[in-house]
């Protein structure tokens, strides 16, 4: 938070900017195996060619003067007279310098972004972390809530990766969690909405982004809670809608199979999305609540 803080001092962009592209690229690295571990605290990364200039002979160069001779980007941020690509600070700052170009309203913020990154969908979900960050005030989205209130009746196991009964030859992607209609259907982790209307499988379905990039996919609901957009902060244990039976049809097709929420997780690596097995997640959050309430 020190290191946004800094940042924001500089350029006047606000911290929860820093914040969402830090855990953008935070969650590349955890999805992708090509790009190396972070070192420091910051997760912001720029290659060798990127910080030093595609020219430069020497490729850990980490004299400002010539870096910039060379086209390279890396800047030094705590003033100790060297352009290090391994230093929070230099990183950070670098960074802060690039965004400042543009200015500090989101429409500059978004035009910066997009030159960075060149791809609409890192723009949109670095975005939606930085408004996580900014509704909730800090950086802690640690907490978790198991998808149905405990206290109601219901059951799942695991079911991933089976084939499934409807719309041709495709595997289930979820865990089916099944309780009584209109159970409250609660998001699992701080997020944004991203998604949220019918789907001829899903039925009646929301999608919600987590500052890991993680999505998190509810289906079949009977409606939704109110107020839930797209583009609303939700933290673990908002009621975002209610279980239904929707889906495997035209809009508003119900009844087609028991009452049951459909549960998804998928992970963004940068290029694609897929899915994961929901499973084990769940049984680590319903325990941790269930130790909670004794
Ligand atoms: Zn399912």
């Amino acid at each position: 938070m020190a290191l946004y803080l800094k940042a924001e001092a500089e350029t006047t962009i606000p911290w929860f900017y820093f914040a969402g592209i830090d855990s953008y690229e935070r969650s590349l690295r955890q999805a992708k195996k090509d790009l190396p571990e972070e070192e420091g605290l910051i997760a912001i990364y720029y290659s060798e060619e990127d910080w030093s200039g595609e020219l430069n002979p020497n490729k850990q160069d980490t004299t400002p003067k010539s870096i910039a001779f060379f086209g390279g980007k890396g800047l030094d941020g705590n003033e100790d007279g060297r352009a290090e690509r391994t230093n929070d600070e230099d990183v950070l700052h670098t960074l802060a310098v690039h965004m400042n170009k543009y200015g500090s309203k989101e429409s500059s913020i978004r035009a910066g972004l997009w030159d960075f990154y060149q791809r609409d969908k890192a723009v949109e979900l670095i975005l939606g972390h930085a408004s996580v960050y900014h509704e909730i005030d800090s950086l802690d989205v640690s907490k978790r809530a198991f998808p149905v209130p405990l206290h109601f009746n219901y059951s799942y196991r695991t079911t991933w990766g089976n084939a499934r009964g409807w719309g041709g030859k495709r595997i289930h992607e979820g865990t089916d969690i099944f309780a009584g209609h209109s159970t409250p259907v609660r998001a699992t982790t701080y997020g944004i909405v991203e998604l949220k209307g019918w789907n001829k499988y899903g039925g009646w379905r929301v999608g919600i982004r987590d500052t890991s990039n993680v999505y998190h996919y509810f289906a079949h609901l009977s409606s939704f809670e109110q107020g839930m957009e797209r583009g609303t902060v939700v933290e673990p244990g908002d009621v975002i809608g209610y279980v239904g039976s929707s889906g495997y049809g035209k809009e508003g097709t119900q009844g087609k199979f028991p009452p049951h929420l459909h549960y998804g997780m998928y992970k963004d690596s940068g290029y694609t999305e897929w899915s994961f097995d929901p499973y084990p997640s769940l049984r680590v959050w319903e325990r941790a609540e269930r130790k909670q309430e004794k």
